[in-house]
C-alpha cells in the first residue's frame, strides 16, 4: 500500500554560519550553509533538523550565524509552525536543532537516537542542551529504524556521530532521502569515502560512515539531501 504520491521535501535554508580555521571541514569553505528540510505529509508538517538558536555566546562568537527563522521559513511554504507534528533531528549537535526550542510545549513530537541523547548527556560541549533536549512529554526515543507515519521512516546512519539518523520518504513507488550529515559534501557519497570534514579518525565510526552512505545509496532513492552541502543525485553523477 503505502501513500499514493511522494510527500514534497523542501530544503529550508535556516543559516549561513563560517567555520574556524581549525575547523576540519574548513577545506571545504569557511562560509557554510545549514539546511533544515519541511517534509509535506498528509498527516501534517514534518521537519527534519531545525538550523541554529539562540542565546549562545560561544555558537555566535564561533561560528557568527546568520540565520533564518524556522518559522519565516516555512511561512514562504505557506506552513503555519504549528502545524509541525513531528521534528527528526539528524543528530543534536548545535545547528541541528537550534530551533528546537519554538516548539517545545507544543504537541510536536521530536525523535533521536537514545545514542545522541547519551552524548549530551556526556559531554557538556557536545551541543547547547537546552536546544538539543525536548521536554520528556515530547521526546520520543529511537533505537535503530523507525516508522514515524506512513511512508516516512527514520534510518539510522552512524558516523559522523554514534547516533545519526537519515529519513526515507516514500510514496507513488518514488523514494527520497534526507541523509543530512551522512556526509559532509556530496562528492564522499560518490567516492564512498568518510572524510576528516565530517566522521573523527576512529576506524569504527569511519566503517560506520562508509556503512550508512552504502545503505542509503541501495535504496536508490532520486535525491540524497544533505545539510551543508547540495543534494547528491545519483542520476547525474
Ligand atoms: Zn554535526
Amino acid at each position: 500500500m503505502g501513500l499514493k504520491l511522494l510527500p514534497k521535501v523542501t530544503p529550508l535554508h535556516l543559516a549561513q554560519v563560517r567555520l574556524p580555521e581549525s575547523h576540519p571541514a574548513a577545506t571545504f569553505g569557511s562560509s557554510v550553509p545549514v539546511y533544515g528540510f519541511a517534509i509535506d505529509h498528509p498527516d501534517g508538517t514534518i521537519l527534519v533538523d531545525t538550523g541554529v538558536g539562540h542565546g549562545s555566546a560561544v555558537v555566535d562568537d564561533l561560528y557568527q550565524p546568520e540565520r533564518t527563522g524556522l518559522d519565516e521559513c516555512l511561512v514562504r511554504l505557506g506552513v503555519d509552525i504549528d502545524n509541525a507534528i513531528a521534528v527528526v533531528n539528524s543528530h543534536l549537535h548545535f545547528d541541528h536543532c537550534g530551533q528546537n526550542p519554538l516548539l517545545h510545549g507544543h504537541d510536536t513530537r521530536f525523535y533521536s537516537q537514545a545514542a545522541e541523547i547519551d552524548a549530551v548527556n556526556a559531554d557538556p560541549y557536545y551541543t547547547v542542551a537546552d536546544w538539543a533536549i525536548a521536554p520528556a512529554s515530547q521526546q520520543r526515543v529511537v533505537r535503530g529504524d523507525e516508522q514515524i507515519a506512513e511512508g516516512v521512516s527514520i534510518l539510522a546512519t552512524p558516523g559522523h556521530t554514534a547516533g545519526h539518523q537519515s529519513v526515507l520518504v516514500e510514496g507513488g513507488g518514488r523514494r527520497v532521502i534526507i541523509g543530512a550529515q551522512v556526509v559532509w559534501h556530496h562528492s564522499e557519497l560518490t567516492a564512498e569515502m568518510a572524510s576528516r570534514a565530517n566522521v573523527d579518525p576512529d576506524p569504527d565510526l569511519e566503517r560506520a560512515a562508509v556503512d550508512s552512505m552504502r545503505r542509503l545509496k541501495a535504496l536508490e532513492p532520486e535525491i540524497i539531501h544533505l545539510s551543508h552541502c547540495d543534494a547528491y543525485r545519483p542520476s547525474t553523477v
